[in-house]
């Protein structure tokens, strides 16, 4: 009798020892590491940090104007992107290594370009050209800098306001054109890239 009651007594003790240190130590490691994971993936990594060309032919970082989430379409929509002014045909330059993925035609942003970047995790959008550079193709690599197009007023920016609207995306895997997340470019834009 006494033998069984300290078998009982040491199952008891073991089990409640055992559960003790499950409610003491799950969970808070694992919660940690996946908030570390969050702050790696922030919008100052895009093209590896080294920020982002103005993708307008003599157009000076300075005099960019930060018009994110700008009031559009009588307020029921943010300006997901940034407008820069230029006169018309003005050459549109390609604001990092990519290649083209979409070419495309539509009602908002009239003569429009995507472009990927080349490590896939972005997507760079130039909207309202008058044109495309010649030979322009989807598929095609592009290099930083290199003629995409031209400066118009096409879809809805209005006669004669000639200017590039830019979008930046970010891509999930396996996301394409139309897909992303819009982020400000503003900040990549304005900052010099280091080493040049
Ligand atoms: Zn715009």
């Amino acid at each position: 009798m006494t033998r069984l009651g300290a078998i009982i007594l040491l199952i008891i003790v073991v089990v409640g020892v055992g559960f003790a240190s499950m409610l003491s130590f799950g969970g808070v490691p694992t919660r940690v590491s996946r908030s570390a994971d969050e702050t790696v993936v922030a919008p100052s990594s895009a093209s590896d940090g080294a920020g982002l060309s103005v993708p307008v032919a003599g157009v000076r970082r300075e005099a960019l104007h930060d018009s994110w989430g700008e009031a559009r379409e009588g307020g029921e929509r943010g300006h997901q992107g940034i407008d820069i002014m230029a006169p018309g045909g003005t050459p549109v330059i390609a604001t990092a290594d990519g290649w083209i993925e979409k070419l495309f035609e539509s009602g908002r942003g009239g003569t429009t370009l995507y472009q990927r970047s080349a490590d896939g995790r972005w997507v760079y959008y130039y909207a309202h050209l008058a044109g495309y550079a010649s030979g322009l193709r989807e598929g095609l690599r592009v290099g930083r800098g290199q003629l995409l197009g031209y400066v118009g007023d096409s879809g809805n920016a209005g006669a004669g306001n000639y200017h590039l609207h830019f979008g930046l995306s970010r891509m999930g895997a396996g996301e394409r054109w139309w897909q992303g997340e819009s982020v400000d470019p503003y900040p990549l834009l304005a900052r010099p890239r280091s080493g040049r």
